[in-house]
């Protein structure tokens, strides 16, 4: 790293060597569906339906709560028994679905068929009714497939097969050899726009994907660079990296220094000077340091436990390490990809105790033996620990909130610092 914005390497080697605990028992996660609750935001011309049964269908309801607008851009179409009995009344009965909503609501560009438990147990072909649809729809709309099913995906895994469904669509670039930055990963409106005028003024073409209309689908070829700005994305980098594009080593964009290191990898890559970089974040680093010191004096020395939720904890905990003084006592991932997460390892204290996967029972005995001072969890287990006199950080938010960038790093520490402030206020 150039001395113009120094980033402290780990003072110990990281954990790149670290031994991870991997366990494959009872799991407590929400399923790939969950995805869609931010998905249909982003992208705002495409249409997602569930093909699956009353439970799913309550899960994106209530997931999605207070979001739901006059017109929804998501829907479950019900298998129920009838459906169950025999495959070729379900194909009937979805092919009479999607033309009703297609008829009813001209404006979907896009449609997502998205499978669920019920429909793998049934063996409901998608991917053949997708392209049996497009053809009737076409040129219209295009209707792609993915599958948020329980059985195959955790909550943030969901984006992963969107998204990878989406990479055949991707225009070929038109001229292979410019290059030109792809953004790859769901970012808040808000993050998107603050990237995007970093980059503009770094003099870096770059784009966003998924992008906020179908219609706007970036090109993708061998001059695509590719700077994942969320880690859970495995299945879509290898998709974009068959189509030519380059994957930039980079850790991801939470904090101070996750930012820069972010931004300078893009930088490296179009030789852009570093001192450049400095003078265009200079401001915004200083006013997010200056309000990390604040939350500082809260998180110092605090002992926090990570349950395996959304593949963020790996980021988060040498967010909270580096950046806040936190001590991590476990650090839980669903699924540790090891070239992604490198640039995280090696930043991350020594010997941090990693685990990937589950065991719910085992993992809750570790955790109430370590008493830590904050477990992030999932909805489920957040109830029970609290009664248990832990305090609780629902990892759900952290994929709901915009964390990303510098403008976001101190309402990051925020989420951290509140359930502190919460507990400390109810034992006063
Ligand atoms: Fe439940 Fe499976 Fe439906 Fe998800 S896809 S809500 S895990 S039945």
């Amino acid at each position: 790293m150039s001395p113009v914005i120094p980033i402290r390497a780990a003072a110990d080697g990281g954990c790149g060597d670290t031994p991870v605990l991997r366990e494959r028992g009872q799991r407590e996660v929400f399923c790939g569906l969950t995805g869609i609750i931010w998905l249909h935001r982003k992208i705002q011309d495409a249409f997602f339906l569930v093909v699956g049964s009353r439970t799913c269908a309550h899960l994106i309801q209530s997931a999605a709560g207070v979001m739901i607008f006059a017109e929804p851009r998501f829907a479950t179409a019900i298998i129920d028994e009838r459906d169950l009995a025999g495959l070729a009344d379900a194909n009937t009965e979805l092919d009479r679905v999607v033309t009703r909503l297609l008829e009813r609501r001209p404006d979907i560009k896009m449609l997502f068929l998205v499978g669920s438990c019920p429909s793998e147990v049934i063996k409901l072909d998608l991917s053949r009714a997708a392209q049996r649809l497009s053809q009737r729809f076409n040129p219209g709309v295009r209707v792609l497939n993915y599958s948020g099913s329980g059985i195959e995906t955790t909550f943030t895994q969901g984006e992963d097969a969107c998204l990878a469904a989406l990479v055949p669509e991707l225009p070929m670039a038109a001229e292979p050899a410019a290059q030109e930055l792809l953004v790859v990963g769901t970012l808040a409106d808000v993050v998107e726009d603050q990237f995007a005028r970093i980059f503009k003024q770094l003099g870096i073409p770059a784009r966003f994907f998924p992008p906020r209309a179908a219609r706007e689908l970036p090109p993708v070829g061998p001059g695509t660079r590719l700077l994942l700005a969320q880690p859970f994305l495995g299945d879509t980098a290898r998709a974009l990296e068959s189509r030519g594009a380059q994957r930039l080593d980079a850790p991801f964009p939470l904090g101070v220094e996750g930012t820069t290191a972010w931004l300078a990898a893009a930088c490296e890559a179009f030789g852009v000077p570093l001192e450049r970089l400095e003078a265009v974040t200079a401001g915004a680093r200083e006013r997010a340091t200056a309000a990390l010191a604040r939350q500082r004096v809260a998180l110092e020395g605090k002992r926090i436990f990570f349950f395996p939720d959304s593949q963020l904890e790996l980021p988060l905990a040498r967010f909270l390490s580096r950046e806040l003084g936190m001590q991590l006592v476990e650090v839980g991932t669903p699924y540790l990809h090891r070239q992604h997460m490198a640039r995280e390892l090696a930043w991350l204290p020594a010997g941090t105790a990693l685990s990937e996967g589950q065991d719910l029972e085992r993992q809750l005995d570790r955790c109430r033996e370590a008493k830590p001072d904050l477990v992030v969890c999932g909805l489920g287990l957040a109830n029970p620990l609290e009664a248990e006199g832990l305090t609780t950080k629902w990892a759900i938010e952290l994929v709901f909130t915009p964390i990303q960038g510098y403008e976001q790093a101190p309402d990051l520490a925020e989420l951290f610092s509140r359930p502190l402030s919460r507990r400390l206020r109810l034992a006063a």
